[in-house]
């Protein structure tokens, strides 16, 4: 097995196969063999464990998960990456290949036909111009998925993690703390990857919860969600009675602000993700 973490393989394979990262796809491999075994080690992978891993690239990643899974199905986007990843992987049965964007894919049927029991993971470093699609699209469709173990920029794990009252704090925020409860597992430098990207990164693991964090009407709470959001400087109370996402008054949703025990002059960024369940209940 080559050991593609190693800028002289990588190097190597450029030259071999004549290949071209292609920035506007994200292509920026993992080159730091201390960050790939974390990911691993987090990631709590056994011989009953299935893993999606989104843009496997050249396989520097999909090597390691395939060690250690029952199954690994990896979509890389990218036809010409195609050839280079199978050479790569030739050594393993329990991998399959899917040329697709995983935006496009159905990955409920993906499930349904690739996986027979055991736990499902997503593992991957991911393609970062679409990091925030790609996790609400897993989370959102409430895919029997049991954990996420990610690369992402730093600035959206920064997001990912952030406090009520915080700057960072946003509609990110709530949704993924809504779905999973999420731990920061490691940042690294734009050195770790070859291309080296323009940012730092941050692997994330976000803990698919059973149930969601709070018990609402999901659709009610996330456009109250992305009302308060929208306008961040005003007071909530002036954001959610300019958005329309509801009939009532701006004299009833001040009540509804009070029964829900939230300050009047309270701005949408500064509460937890339990009072925009309450005040949901209230303003509908
Ligand atoms: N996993 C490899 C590694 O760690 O070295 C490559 C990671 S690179 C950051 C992201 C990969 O995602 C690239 O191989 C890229 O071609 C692929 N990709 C980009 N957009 C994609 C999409 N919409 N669906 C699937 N793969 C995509």
């Amino acid at each position: 097995m080559r050991n593609l973490a190693s800028p002289k393989v990588i190097k190597e394979i450029l030259a071999e196969n004549e290949f071209r990262f292609s920035k506007s796809l994200g292509q920026n491999f993992l080159i730091d063999e201390n960050a790939l075994c974390k990911i691993i080690d987090n990631s709590c992978i056994n011989e009953n464990t299935n893993v999606i891993e989104i843009g496997p690239g050249f396989g520097t990643l999909t090597q390691r998960l395939c060690l250690n899974a029952k199954k690994v199905v990896a979509i890389e986007i990218d036809s010409t990456v195609i050839p280079i990843l199978e050479d790569n992987l030739s050594e393993f049965d329990n991998v399959k290949i899917i040329n697709a964007d995983v935006l496009e894919l159905n990955l409920e049927q993906l499930i349904k036909d690739e996986f027979d029991g055991g736990d499902i993971k997503v593992v991957a470093n991911l393609p970062y111009y679409i990091t925030t699609p790609i996790i609400m699209t897993l989370l959102e469709r409430k895919l029997p998925i049991y954990d996420i173990i990610i690369m992402i920029q730093k600035e959206v794990a920064d997001r990912i993690l952030a406090a009520p009252g915080k700057k960072d704090y946003g509609a990110l925020t709530v949704a993924v703390s809504y779905y999973t409860v999420p731990e920061i597992v490691l940042t690294v430098g734009p050195g770790s990857f070859m291309p080296p990207p323009k940012v730092s990164s941050s692997v994330v693991k976000l803990l698919v919860r059973e149930k969601p964090a709070v018990d609402v009407d999901e659709k009610n709470f996330f456009k109250l969600v992305k009302a308060a959001f929208a306008q961040r400087r005003k007071t909530l109370l002036n954001a959610i009675s300019n958005s329309g996402i509801s009939k009532k008054s701006k004299g009833e949703m001040l009540e509804a602000l009070k029964r829900a025990g939230i300050d009047e002059k309270a701005r949408g960024e500064t509460l937890s993700i339990e009072q925009f369940a309450q005040l949901s209940k209230n303003i509908y």
